[in-house]
This record gives C-alpha cells, structure tokens and sequence, in this order.
C-alpha cells in the first residue's frame, strides 16, 4: 500500500514541483544521490575505487521531451565517459534510452546511443542500460539488440518482476547477453508482473540460473542477502570464481554489504546517481524500504 503510494507520487508532476523546491529534503537527497554535478559522481566513484568498489555514474532523469534534449544528455553521458578514461577510475556508465529520445523517435535514440558505444569502447568505458517502465520494454530490447551486434561488451537491465522477461531472455541466448539482473522499480499492473515479494524474489532467483547457463559475466543489481547467497552458491556449484559476475548495489544502501563482498573477494559495484532531476529516483528508493519514508517525513518536518 505505501510502497504503491509512493510509486504513485513518483509520477506526480505537481508533488514533485513541491517537494523539488523544499530544501528540507536536502539530507534524503544526499543519502541517495552524489550530487547534482558529474564532478559530484565521479568523486563518489573515486572514493569506492580506493575500497576496492566499482561505479556505475547514472545521470538522472526520466525522458526528455524533444530531440534538443536527446542531444543534450548523449553529450552529457559522452562527457562522463572521457572524464572517467581521463581519470582512469574503474566506473561504468549506465544511460536511459528514454533520455537519448526513445519515445520521440527511437531511430534517432540508436544513433544517439550508437555515437555513445563507440566512443565508449574507444576508451575503454563499460555501458549498461537501464530498463525502464514496462510501456517501454519492447522498444529498450529492440535498440539494445541492434546496439549489441557491433557493441556485445554493452549491458542490458532486466526486470525479474516481468511476466515477459522469461521469453525475452530466451530470445537472446543466441548472444550470451550481458545483463544486469534487477527486481524492477515500477508500479506494473498485475497482467505484466508479478506483485508479490515472494514471487519476484522466486523468479529472480530462476533467472539468475538462467544467466550463469546463457549469459556472460552477470550482474545481480540486488541489496537482497538470500538473492546474493543464491548467486555466489550458483556461480560456485557451475565452476565460476568470484570475479566471473558483480553484485551491483545503489550508492547509499547497504553500504557494510557492499565493503563485506567485496574483502571476501566479490566483484561489487555501486551505482551513482547524479543530476537535480532526483525526485522520481528518490520515490522509488523511498517506495521500496518504509523505514526511508520515516526519515524523508522527518526531514520535512527538521528532525
Ligand atoms: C545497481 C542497480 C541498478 C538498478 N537498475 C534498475 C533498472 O535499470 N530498472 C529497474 O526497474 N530497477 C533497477 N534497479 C532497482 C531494482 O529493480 C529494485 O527496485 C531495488 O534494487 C530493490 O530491490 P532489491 O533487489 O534490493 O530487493 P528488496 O527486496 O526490495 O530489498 C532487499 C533489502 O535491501 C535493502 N533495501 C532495498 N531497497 C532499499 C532502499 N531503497 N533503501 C534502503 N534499503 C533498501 C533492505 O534491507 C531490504 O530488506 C536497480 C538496482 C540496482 C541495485
């Protein structure tokens, strides 16, 4: 129920022109996110790298609304390749075709996207995309394919909480796709996924089975204790070490996990948010643990 409200308020235009100006909410926002700026990200990956953890810099955003604003955010995503080649930090970057003009004209979003996966493999930048609203699935798959014959390196977010993603996966054994495996953040309606915890935790589990079969050097984008145990028992049991997948974590939560795996040899990453666009990211975060909720309301009221 709360986490639907809060899934609900992520989509509201009118709360979030609210909440976005209230500077109450300034230390939630730091919680979770670096900063508005790249410099913001890439100082939070530098200082993960020194422990040992990876980074994945997301600038935040859901969509824009005309193809001045794709251009934009493909500058932006080719900006934080170089600084992180130049910085040499161990970072990925992870990019929503939504931004590079998906829903506007996906034939200019897979140039936008291709011009991003030739700059990045030039230097040496691992990108994933991420997967996002269930509207938009068929459209990510379609361009991530394509992307993917020349770019094989490139990742692709999967959602475990999709009925479909079962079928999706299997149409692409062919490629050992590189995947990044999630529950999925977005209030879907019941006839495109599963709605109980059990369930998506049951298919999560199923599919990352499936990934040590078909795919190559899965990522379990997951804070979830009996998920990760599943992973490193699979990945032992099929013969791979502890650097042959990543446990993908968000910066901000589960902090002692993430340093735990990573002294006991796992390969972890953490994903940064950067940007001002922070408020749909931050209901989500906030929709997915009530206790988050306590501390934003707290913040409101400056306790
Ligand atoms: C690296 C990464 C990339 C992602 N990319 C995508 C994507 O592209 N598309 C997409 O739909 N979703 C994405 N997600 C979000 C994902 O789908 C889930 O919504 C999110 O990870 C919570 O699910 P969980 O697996 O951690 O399990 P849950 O069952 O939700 O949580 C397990 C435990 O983790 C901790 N936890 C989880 N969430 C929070 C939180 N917000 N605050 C504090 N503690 C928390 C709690 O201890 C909780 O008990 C991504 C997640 C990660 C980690």
């Amino acid at each position: 129920m709360v986490n639907r409200l809060m899934l609900w308020a992520a989509d509201n235009p009118r709360l979030e022109r609210t909440i976005h100006n209230n500077k109450a909410f300034g230390r939630i926002v730091h919680r979770f996110i670096a900063g508005d700026e790249l410099e913001d990200a890439l100082g939070a990956a530098k200082e993960l790298n020194a422990k040992g953890i990876g980074g994945i810099t997301d600038l935040l955003g859901e969509g824009v609304a005309d193809l001045a604003g794709a251009a934009e955010a493909r500058i932006e995503y080719l900006r934080a390749i170089s600084a992180i080649a130049e910085q040499q930090l161990d970072a990925s970057v992870s990019l929503k075709l939504s931004q590079l003009g998906l829903v506007i004209d996906p034939s200019v979003c897979a140039e936008n996207l291709a011009m991003i996966l030739d700059q990045a493999s030039e230097l040496g930048v691992p990108v994933e995309v991420d997967m996002e609203q269930s509207e938009l699935v068929e459209a990510t798959l379609k361009v991530f394919r394509e992307a993917a014959d020349k770019h094989p390196e490139s990742r692709l977010a999967i959602q475990a909480n999709l009925r479909r993603t079962p079928t999706d996966l299997d149409a692409m054994a062919a490629i050992k796709p590189r995947v990044r495996l999630v529950k999925g953040a977005y209030a879907e309606p019941l006839d495109k996924a599963l709605q109980s915890k059990k369930e998506v935790t049951a298919q999560f589990m199923h599919l990352t089975d499936w990934l040590f079969e078909h795919g190559s050097q899965p990522a379990f984008g997951t804070h979830d204790s009996s998920c990760i145990e599943h992973a490193e028992h699979v990945a032992a049991r099929s013969g791979f070490g502890k650097q042959d997948f990543e446990i993908q974590m968000l910066y901000g939560i589960r902090r002692d996990l993430q340093e735990t795996l990573t002294k006991e040899g796992y390969r972890v990453r953490v994903y940064i948010p950067y940007g001002s666009a922070w408020y749909p990211y931050l209901m989500r975060r906030m929709a997915e643990k009530p206790t988050n909720l306590v501390f934003f309301l707290r913040s409101l009221v400056g306790k």
